[in-house]
């Protein structure tokens, strides 16, 4: 038997702990959803159809529809010169977008510019030094970036000797702690082991790779042609370079997809045996991305198959000693991730679930998303409009956002309910000085009906989700949200929750 030694403490991958630390077996135990809870419980279709609607998946709170241009390039500079000061030492995160594809999938939900021209590439990264330039020369050399995300399009779109000169350009102009966790969005397709060497020689330490689906018929309808053998090689090449985290993405909902298919495809990933696993719900929102229409929706699985699909999912990752992470993630019981949902310092941000919370977020790059203090803010979203901002020697802020008070207030809930599925109205109150059932009056209501479908429980001062609740936590949390009714509903913003 497989035996996992963390932090000095000892499990069983079958997630049966033999050592006698108590409160770390409470913990654990509390975050474990073992594979016989009651996922499914005999009304399950039912709940589906009545809490089956649009909803955000709340990686940010506002959600970004609220973000406007109120908030522009000189609000944003205002903003982070209030922070520049020796005393501030809060810790930076870094995220760079770098938006470029090679081909299509017709189901990216992301900002992307399909190219096969690589000379826009080199344009592209002169711009993004200028920033870097530009938002180094306001940020004290004193604060530590902690972390960098490249995401995408596809970051390894980029040959090994552009990675290779960005990275060391970014890392002359910031402060990098010298146990920064460095990430990349990995595109196995068009990989080599040296976009892989130039990646670890400047510090990265984490990978993320897109796999969505092993089946070819479910590839080839959402135009991504990646054979098993692609991702096997990505995978070795990562492994003996020593990344010591490997996330696999998946994707249900994908068109053609069945039970019987997809059961192939987590068999496959749990033999890969990554670190991590998202399993993320398909979005279909081909009013928001025109290209999903190339899916044709009669290809799409129906919402009751969908939830079979996840609960096969859910089901076998966790006999294969995944522990459930919030609402879509799973990882090994010795991950960071597993530590921090036990210990409730688990977070959620633009890239899913995090460790790493208390720091600056900046975003670097068309479309990038920064957050700090209370403001969020977005690079303008198409390549024009952010070399037009370069060009006038200002940031690229398109439209951003001040957070209220009781946007405050209510994020910290979503955020508790995503992150540790329960929440501590004593802690809530003590923190924002306030009453929660009268603040809360109308939430309470709206969560009455997720109590009476036994969703969710109210035990003394803990509201908490259920195995089966967090099917439909996207759902509860929107008790918390003040604007859904504000965004329009004739034309959704949100995918569906179910
Ligand atoms: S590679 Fe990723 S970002 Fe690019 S089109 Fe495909 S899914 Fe979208």
């Amino acid at each position: 038997m497989k035996i996992i030694i963390i932090c000095g403490i000892t499990i069983e991958s079958n997630l049966i702990i033999i050592n006698h630390c108590s409160i770390y077996k409470e913990k654990l135990s509390r975050v474990i959803m073992k594979p016989d809870d009651d996922l499914i419980g005999p009304n399950l279709a039912e709940l589906m159809k009545k809490y089956d609607r649009p909803g955000p998946r709340y990686t940010s709170y506002p959600t970004a529809p609220l973000f406007s241009k109120e908030f522009d390039y000189e609000r944003y500079k205002r903003e982070i010169i209030k922070l520049n000061h020796p005393n501030n030492k809060t810790d930076l995160s870094l995220y760079l977008h770098i938006p470029f594809c090679d081909t299509l999938c017709y189901f990216c939900g992301c900002t992307t510019i399909i190219t096969q021209n690589r000379d826009r590439v080199k344009e592209y990264l002169d711009y993004l030094k200028r920033e870097i330039d530009l938002l180094s020369s306001y940020i004290h050399p004193n604060r530590k970036v902690i972390q960098m995300h490249w995401g995408g399009g596809t970051p390894t779109y980029l040959t090994p000797v552009e990675i290779s000169g960005i990275a060391s350009y970014i890392k002359k102009r910031f402060t990098f702690s010298d146990d920064a966790e460095l990430s990349v969005e990995i595109d196995p397709r068009e990989l080599t082991l040296e976009h892989l060497q130039a990646l670890r020689q400047n510090g990265f330490n984490r990978i993320s790779m897109g796999v969505q689906d092993y089946s070819e018929k479910v590839l080839s309808a959402i135009n991504r042609n990646q054979g098993e053998e692609i991702t096997r090689q990505a995978v070795e090449w990562s492994r003996s370079l020593g990344f010591v985290s490997l996330n696999l993405d998946l994707v249900y909902g994908l068109p053609l997809q069945t039970l019987e298919s997809f059961e192939k495809t987590v068999d496959h990933i749990i033999n890969v045996s990554p670190e991590r696993i998202a399993v993320y719900n398909f979005a279909y929102v081909p009013w928001i991305k025109p290209h999903q229409k190339l899916i044709k929706p009669e290809d799409l699985p129906t919402p009751e198959n969908k939830m079979k699909i996840l609960l096969m999912t859910i089901k076998k990752l966790i006999d294969a000693g995944y522990i459930y992470i919030g609402m879509d993630h799973f990882a090994k019981a010795n991950d960071e991730l597993t530590i921090s949902q036990m210990n409730k310092s688990l977070h959620r941000n633009f890239q899913g679930y995090s460790t790493k919370a208390g720091y600056d977020l900046f975003g670097l790059g068309m479309s990038s998303i920064s957050y700090f203090a209370n403001n969020y803010a977005q690079n303008a979203k198409t390549l024009t409009g952010y070399y037009k901002a370069i060009d006038a020697g200002h940031f690229a802020t398109d439209v951003g956002y001040q957070m209220s008070f009781d946007d405050e207030l209510r994020k910290y809930i979503i955020m508790r309910l995503m992150c540790d599925l329960a929440l501590e109205i004593s802690e809530v109150e003590q923190k924002f000085k306030i009453v929660f059932k009268e603040y809360f009056k109308d939430a309470i209501v709206s969560l009455q009906p997720f109590i009476e479908d036994k969703l969710m429980q109210r035990s003394g001062g803990t509201l908490k989700v259920t195995s089966q609740g967090r099917l439909f936590l996207r759902n509860i949390a929107m008790c918390f949200d003040a604007y859904l009714t504000k965004i329009s509903k004739e034309k959704p913003l949100f995918s569906r929750t179910v």
